[in-house]
């Protein structure tokens, strides 16, 4: 008898601009973490959106790749955000998932909001399933939230190159982009803070 082979399953790579915000996104959020340490440099507010089709093996948060999962994102959550943040000791916001680039309503309404009460005097941090290349081929919903963002995790979690000793990545080929730099020179520039 033949043995079977293992298949080995990897992350969904999508064609450009075939996962839309538009089709996909149900505007649910899986959870709200005001003032953590863990989502990025110093204290956060984490908002974790639902929905992710990127399927990575060994996803930290396989609940959350459910468009349905959770609550419906509302004003009254998005005015606590604002509120929260107004703390001095708080840094920023960080948008994780899911995936934050396939439910862009959500984000670009809160990030609008950050950037008009608070302009940049607080930074903003994207988790992203997408390479940084990828989403310079994506749509103008994407590129629109790309542009308001300070700081970028790109790239799926791969489970070969899982360690967890990097900071803020789960493997070793996710970057830590600083955004509004990569934009003006035209190729990723890394986070100057990058230890590991
Ligand atoms: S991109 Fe992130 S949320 Fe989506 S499946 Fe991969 S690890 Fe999970």
């Amino acid at each position: 008898m033949m043995e079977r082979q293992k298949r080995i399953r990897t992350p969904r790579n999508p064609q450009p601009k075939e996962w839309m915000a538009s089709e996909l996104s149900q505007q649910y959020v899986a959870s709200y973490k005001p003032f953590n340490f863990v989502d990025g440099e110093g204290v956060r507010c984490s908002l974790y959106v639902s929905g992710c089709l990127f399927a990575c093996p060994g996803c930290y948060n396989k609940a959350a790749q459910n468009f349905r999962y959770g609550t419906p994102y509302t004003r009254e959550l998005e005015d606590q955000i604002i509120t929260d943040l107004s703390e001095d000791y708080c840094q920023g916001l960080t948008l994780l998932g899911g995936e934050p680039f396939v439910n862009t309503q959500v984000c670009l309404s809160l990030v609008d909001r950050i950037r008009d009460t608070y302009a940049w005097t607080k930074d903003i941090w994207s988790w992203t399933g997408y390479t940084w290349d990828e989403l310079m081929l994506e749509s103008d919903d994407k590129l629109e939230l790309l542009s308001k963002i300070d700081i970028l995790v790109d790239g799926r979690f791969e489970l070969p190159k899982k360690d967890l000793t990097l900071q803020f990545r789960g493997s070793s080929n996710q970057r830590i982009i600083d955004v509004q730099k990569s934009l003006s020179t035209g190729e990723v520039v890394l986070w100057d803070k990058l230890l590991k």
